[in-house]
């Protein structure tokens, strides 16, 4: 399969190019030749198979023609180590567990699929290390700290702001060692953001090491995310209310709820979809009036969803030949307030003895004020509440209950290299590796 990007500036590329390089020469976004339809009868059959040989099939419609079967199966029965399940939380809405990784969250799917594709392709080519760059503001560091742990070949460095991440996320990343280097930039997220693009463009640091990003432009980042869409399906189907299914994504970057609209140009009989925004909801806003207009980000409670120029939207548009009315068809948004996403986090746990985090809030929100009759509801419940313990015990009024993964996290050594905010600094550091 071929690859192209989003600005149509640049001829397509294998997958190997598209993974390894991550955004296009011309900035663009890179996207599939083809969207591969799967058979009927694997819709029929769906909720007898296991999460594992759904994921596999679906790879295998976009990988297949790139991966040896055996190589592609492997990585993919490795990444899916934890289950996702489906849990009922009140009449007609379901929570899609997508906590149940080693980070707690759902970017661990694809952090540990792209690492464990971009091995292979090292393997393949006997090439020297590639040094992986990644900024983080929190969950995107330790999905991809904890995804490349281990992985041969590959060095991962971690930019965060000191100060700035919560000790939980900060144990996530910094106490991992072996391939793993956590830097602790004195600055801002930006700060970090800059330094990681300042290095993807200096091209002395490009001559003496092979960088790459794991972020979720990164194809074999996003793509993966499409399986536990298809899982969620088979659980419903099981269950027998897999009729009229919706379901809400919790949106910042948009990369996952694009996975799902990949799904369902497969033939993932999906009714429609909703993503749900915090107040920064210019992707809200483009479905309302047909005007798209990025803007900086907000600080809220549901922080991973702070963004306010959502990358993935280039593949939306791409998706739907940029027409408004197409879009409109299968997606509708909601946004929502700090104090919104507070009361539904102590309406549900009072109500429905279910603890959300404040970004599945707004999944949940928005199917309980949305969902018309006969319709069957999924939100993804994209991180477990107590990655943001101090957030959700001051609106419960309760103590979190802490798992004993994030527990085991938190027993570690925090171990990071302090840097300025320097480029000069960052650069003379990597050189001297
Ligand atoms: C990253 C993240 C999101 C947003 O996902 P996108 O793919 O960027 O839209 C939502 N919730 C949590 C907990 C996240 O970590």
């Amino acid at each position: 399969m071929r690859y192209y990007s989003t600005n149509k500036q640049e001829n397509g590329v294998s997958l190997e190019d598209a993974v390894v390089k991550g955004l296009a020469s011309d900035k663009g976004l890179y996207m599939p030749d083809r969207i591969p339809a799967l058979p009927a009868d694997f819709y029929q059959e769906i909720d007898r198979f296991s999460f594992q040989e759904i994921a596999y099939r679906v790879a295998d419609a976009f990988f297949g023609e790139d991966i040896p079967a055996d190589t592609l199966k492997d990585i993919v029965y490795d990444t899916l180590q934890f289950d996702t399940p489906l849990i009922p939380v009140s009449e007609h809405i379901w929570s899609l567990e997508l906590f149940h990784g080693p980070t707690l969250a759902f970017k661990d799917v694809g952090a540990r699929f792209m690492a464990r594709l971009l091995g292979y392709f090292i393997r393949k080519k006997g090439k020297s290390q590639v040094n992986v760059l990644v900024a983080t503001s929190g969950d995107t560091g330790s999905a991809v700290a904890n995804g490349f742990l281990g992985v041969e070949g590959i060095h991962v460095y971690v930019l965060y702001p000191k100060g700035k991440v919560s000790e939980i996320q900060e144990k996530q990343f910094t106490t991992l060692g072996q391939n793993i280097t956590a830097i602790e930039v004195d600055g801002t997220f930006d700060d970090c953001q800059a330094l990681v693009k300042s290095a993807f463009m200096d091209s002395e640091l490009n001559a003496h090491m092979q960088l790459t990003s794991a972020n979720s432009i990164n194809v074999a980042r996003f793509l993966p995310q499409a399986f536990y869409y298809f899982y969620a399906y088979a659980q419903l189907k099981q269950a027998g209310k897999a009729d009229n299914v919706v379901i809400c994504v919790p949106s910042g970057n948009f990369g996952n709820i694009t996975a799902g609209l990949f799904g369902k140009r497969m033939g993932l009989p999906v009714r429609r979809f909703i993503a749900a925004n915090n107040r920064n909801d210019v992707f809200y806003q483009y479905l309302q009036t047909g005007i798209y207009t990025p803007r900086p980000s907000i600080a809220t409670i549901a922080n991973a969803m702070d963004v306010g120029a959502p990358s993935n939207f280039a593949r939306v548009l791409d998706l739907y030949k940029e027409s408004h009315k197409a879009i409109c068809a299968d997606i509708s948004g909601t946004t929502y307030t700090d104090e919104q996403i507070a009361e539904t986090m102590r309406q549900t746990w009072q109500q429905h003895d279910y603890l959300l985090d404040p970004h599945g809030a707004c999944g949940y929100r928005a199917l309980a004020e949305g969902l018309q009759p006969g319709e069957e509801g999924i939100f993804l419940e994209t991180a477990h509440p107590a990655k943001f313990k101090d957030t959700v015990e001051r609106i419960i009024g309760e103590p979190v209950y802490i798992p004993a993964k994030l527990q085991a996290f938190m027993q570690g050594e925090k171990q990071s290299v302090p840097l300025s905010r320097n480029f000069a600094d960052f650069k003379s550091y990597l050189l001297n590796r």
